[in-house]
């Protein structure tokens, strides 16, 4: 790796992207600094951070300056509030990656702003390409951005396409932990509670992708990320269950060579590496001891029980202004979930029906598809509004 420290724009620090990315730069000091840090409310958090790190700014999106207390953040360190002042932050001319850590589509503004000053960005944030994807490859291939995926499958298939050319693809292996509730039956998973959702087995992250994992929503959305990532047909998408959350994903190569990469399920091993790719640095994720006997297993998914994975399936293959309807109807739904408004089944149920009453349209622009996610959040808020109680037990409307 080169001797000049890469200034990094870390958006979502507050998160659990965030907060392990800083461990990484923690480490590594000597390459690495932060210049810019943002959160959307959570300022204490982000001042104890910006105490640590002695970034140039910090820019809080859900904030303004009455609602900070007076001297929260070092002398050093300019405050600022609002969208505005996070895309005006990505795009200083000293910023080298920006990492996007932000939760659901607020990511896409900061996201859009780094493509559009051709930034190099470590891609957390999944639903950017989800609800735009077409537009933000076309975009980054216009102003040469560089996208490279910190979503720990994404990082695998990545590190593993650099064992052929593109051409030489057949197609690429998704690897899903399956969640709380792989081994639950469907009527206990009609039953599920927030609390149970919330209780990962593998991965520690934010309430809502943990939510996704547990409907295997997020698995959805990868599968679209991945589509538009790589530049694939959905066709060449499959996605396998692994409990262990060792494979992190897999290329099969036209010659029937698979190419996985392997580690234990930490995210500061991706985090570190899109922000050192194409070098690779000492990790500070925890190593394998493959001296002790241990085992890796794979299933196929079961659509039945997790019938969100098929969204993911049919919106990656009709592309369009399918992304960001299905997006904006998740975070609704997950959001209602987590208010104990809606039941977990409800999930799936609310985002196919909300998918099958949009204008579908195939080339959309950047305007019609933020119309459109603000539509379909109205929508789903009306879908939730119509379940007749809001009691995990009740039925939903029909759809
Ligand atoms: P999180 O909830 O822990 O953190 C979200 C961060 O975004 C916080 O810093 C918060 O202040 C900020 N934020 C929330 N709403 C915002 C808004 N409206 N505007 C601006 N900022 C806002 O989430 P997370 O688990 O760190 O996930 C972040 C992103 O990374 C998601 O897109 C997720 O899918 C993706 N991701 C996360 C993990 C993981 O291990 N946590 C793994 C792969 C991908
Ligand atoms: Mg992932």
């Amino acid at each position: 790796m080169s001797t000049t420290r890469k200034h990094i724009a870390l958006l979502g620090a507050t998160g659990s992207i965030g907060t392990s990315c800083l461990d990484v730069v923690r480490a590594h000091t000597d390459s690495m600094q932060v210049d810019v840090l943002t959160a959307h409310s959570n300022w204490q958090k982000l001042a104890k951070q910006a105490a640590d790190f002695l970034p140039k700014r910090v820019v809080l999106t859900g904030l303004k300056q009455d609602d900070v207390a007076a001297n929260a953040f070092p002398a050093a360190v300019e405050v600022e509030f609002g969208e505005e002042a996070l895309a005006e932050a990505v795009v200083a001319a000293d910023i080298d990656i920006v990492i996007t850590g932000i939760v659901g589509a607020a990511g896409l503004r900061g996201t859009w702003a780094a493509i559009e000053a051709g930034k190099r960005i470590g891609l957390a944030n999944k639903e950017t390409l989800v609800v735009a994807g077409s537009l933000v490859t076309k975009k980054a291939a216009e102003t040469g951005a560089k996208l490279i995926p910190v979503d720990s499958e994404h990082s695998a298939i990545f590190q593993a396409l650099e064992c052929g050319q593109a051409n030489e693809v057949a197609k690429i292996i998704l690897t899903a932990s399956g969640g709380p509730f792989r081994t639950w039956s469907a009527e206990k998973i009609a039953a599920a509670t927030p609390e149970s959702a919330l209780a990962h087995p593998t991965w520690d992250m934010g309430p809502k992708i943990t939510i996704d994992s547990a409907t295997m929503m997020n698995k959805a959305l990868e599968i679209i990320e991945a589509r538009w990532l790589f530049n694939l047909e959905a066709s060449q998408i499959d996605v396998v269950v692994h409990p262990q959350s060792i494979v992190h994903s897999m290329v099969e190569f036209v010659d029937g060579s698979v190419m996985a990469q392997l580690s234990p399920p930490d995210m500061k091993l991706p985090i570190q590496y899109a922000i050192t790719w194409p070098d690779r640095i000492e990790g500070v994720s925890p190593k394998f001891d493959l001296t002790q006997t241990f085992s890796l297993d794979f299933e196929p998914p079961d659509l039945e029980r997790f019938p969100a994975l098929s969204l993911g399936f049919e919106v990656a293959e009709q592309g369009g202004t399918a992304g960001v309807v299905l997006n904006a109807a998740n975070e609704i739904a997950v959001d209602r979930f987590l208010h104990s408004k809606i039941a977990f089944t409800e999930i799936p149920r609310l985002c196919r029906s909300i998918l099958a009453s949009h204008q579908f349209e195939s080339d959309p622009t950047l305007d019609q598809l933020l119309s459109l996610d603000k539509w379909a959040r109205q929508e789903a808020l009306r879908w939730t509004s119509l379940t007749s109680h809001h009691s995990p037990s009740l039925t939903a409307p029909p759809c």
